[in-house]
């Protein structure tokens, strides 16, 4: 269990929506809109298909969680398509909708993460910076799920033994309680929403790119951040990371690989700042953040010991098995089974370390563990053997097989057309260092977005991507991490002023701020004034 409480600080800090950094600027003032009904007497409404399970009113001042005193308002529990499952468990979607008394009329869907079956306060809050006001605060109505089941641990992927469960955690979950929710919002407040949102990080990023292709009527903003949309092929990315980590990994006592000292911390440092030597000043300034990802070319050779293994160089085994990583899953045959990575400055992260080998919060590392929950229970079909360990991966026959879940999970579509014509905007990001989904692998989707919708300035109007230099899964890495993508979403679809940046801080560079240029724009220095203000730099064509 205390495994498992650890495991779950860490999915927790990787999915909670909205890293949103620090409001600034489009922040309004909510102004008073009385609800036509009384909080408690929602659960005697006549709401087809809806299930209330309570309501009550909140004071103005209470605190939730770390996240600081939230605004008054009426806190919702439900749950919609709640049917015993074919494993004779009950599954159903739950929901959480907090209304706050003073409405700005908009909604904001708060997407999931990992496995789902969490169901967390719903209040439009980032636990990459839990001091920063809520969109509850800002006068959202906020609503979160546990995407169609209740997991006993974080790691308890069981429910895929249900195929209705299963439907709602690969696609279906978000849709149903949206317009359950949208529902009561307007029996409540007496109107509809005038906007809707939804903005989530990980699993989360893969439920809101999931409504932009499958639901484009349900949201007019998306911000899909780090998202695992390419879930089926990322998961054979977390195999061959930990199979090819464990080629070189001391054994523990039970005989196991221990990853984490395949690369100690003092390693993946030297590697970080042999990273930072060879890219950092591509971008004009050197400055410990690489921003011109795509002029950065290194080879991990150049770390490569030349006698003895020392705390200055990295033994040949290592550089041969970073080669392999970075390079990404390939089979037999060379071929590609998901994506290369970006050399970027954030793999000493702890978030990275805990993702790919383990850390000291984490003794055991998190690919290793998930994706084989994720394999066995959600993407095999039916009857299909599982595989037998973390270790046992084979990467010519079971890549396949994974692939019977793509259809359904995964969000690689590039028909937005429906999104895209009702005026629906999206905001992409992800960390540069995003251990466990490359940032790549999105970079490709945006390119294959921009192709497929008459070039990049075409696709631009729509779908803008922000790449994070540093940053790891949804947050964290030496990164200038906290930013407000919902003021630029807001802005964007009920402005119409789109997003060529979001300033960006972070705690790893204190006092410093930069612009996260729109891609395929990097944020250069004007040459003059401090290089720690956001407002000495300009967006440039790299
Ligand atoms: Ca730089």
């Amino acid at each position: 269990m205390r495994l498992h409480h650890r495991i779950g600080r860490v999915v927790l800090s990787a999915s909670v929506g909205a890293c949103l950094g620090p409001v600034m600027g489009l922040s309004q003032a909510p102004t008073a809109q009385a609800a036509q009904h009384q909080c408690s007497s929602i659960g005697e409404m006549k709401l087809t298909g809806i299930e209330i399970l309570s309501a009550q009113s909140v004071a103005e001042g209470t605190t939730v969680g770390p996240f600081g005193a939230q605004p008054a308002h009426c806190l919702v529990k439900g749950e919609v398509g709640r049917h015993k499952g074919a494993d004779g468990n009950e599954y159903g979607d739950k929901f959480e909708l907090r209304l706050p008394d003073r409405w700005t009329d908009r909604m904001y869907f708060q997407g999931g993460g990992g496995l789902d079956g969490i169901l967390y306060p719903a209040l439009g809050a980032s636990m990459a910076n839990p001091s920063m006001p809520s969109a509850l605060s800002r006068g959202y109505a906020v609503v979160s799920t546990d995407g169609g089941h209740a997991a006993k641990n974080p790691l308890d992927a069981s429910f895929g033994a249900d195929p209705q469960a299963l439907a709602d955690y690969e696609y279906r979950s978000t849709d149903r309680v949206e317009k359950a929710a949208r529902k009561i919002v307007v029996a409540y407040y007496g109107r509809e929403p005038h906007h809707a949102y939804m903005v989530g990080c990980s699993n989360g990023g893969r439920e809101a790119m999931i409504a932009s292709e499958r639901y484009p009527d349900d949201f007019d903003g998306i911000v899909a951040g780090d998202p695992a949309f390419d879930l089926t092929k990322a998961a054979i990315g977390e195999a061959w990371n930990t199979i090819r980590f464990a080629e070189i990994a001391p054994k523990d006592e039970h005989g196991m690989p221990d990853l984490k000292r395949a690369f100690p911390l003092s390693d993946l440092n030297l590697l970080s700042n042999a990273i930072l030597k060879a890219c950092d000043a591509l971008d004009g300034l050197v400055d410990g953040i690489i921003d011109n990802p795509r002029a950065c070319k290194f080879d991990p050779a150049v770390l490569q010991c030349a006698e003895q293994k020392t705390d200055a160089c990295l033994s040949a085994d290592q550089v041969r098995i970073l080669k392999a990583v970075f390079a990404g899953p390939k089979n037999s045959s060379g071929e590609s089974l998901y994506s290369d990575w970006p050399y970027d400055s954030g793999v000493n992260g702890e978030d990275w370390r805990g993702w790919n080998l383990g850390n000291d919060r984490m003794p055991i590392a998190l690919n290793a563990m998930i994706y084989p929950q994720f394999v066995n229970h959600v993407a095999l079909a039916p009857g299909e053997p599982p595989i037998a360990s973390p270790f046992s991966f084979n990467f010519d026959t079971d890549p396949g097989r994974v692939a019977h879940a793509h259809d359904a999970i995964d969000a690689t579509s590039t028909q937005l057309d429906k999104f895209r014509n009702r005026r629906g905007k999206i905001i992409y990001y992800t960390g540069m260092s995003d251990p466990v989904f490359s940032a790549d692998d999105l970079i490709g989707y945006y390119q294959r977005l921009a192709s497929e919708n008459g070039g990049t300035n075409r696709a631009r109007e729509f779908a803008r991507l922000f790449l994070i230099p540093g940053m790891n899964h949804c947050g964290g890495g030496p990164a200038l991490d906290r930013f407000d993508a919902l003021s630029a979403i807001e802005a964007w679809v009920e402005k119409g002023i789109a997003p060529e940046s979001m300033t960006a801080t972070g705690k790893t560079f204190p006092g410093r701020s930069r612009p996260l240029c729109a891609y395929p724009g990097i944020a250069r220095y004007k040459g003059s004034g401090s290089k720690e203000d956001s407002a000495n730099f300009v967006c440039s064509q790299p």
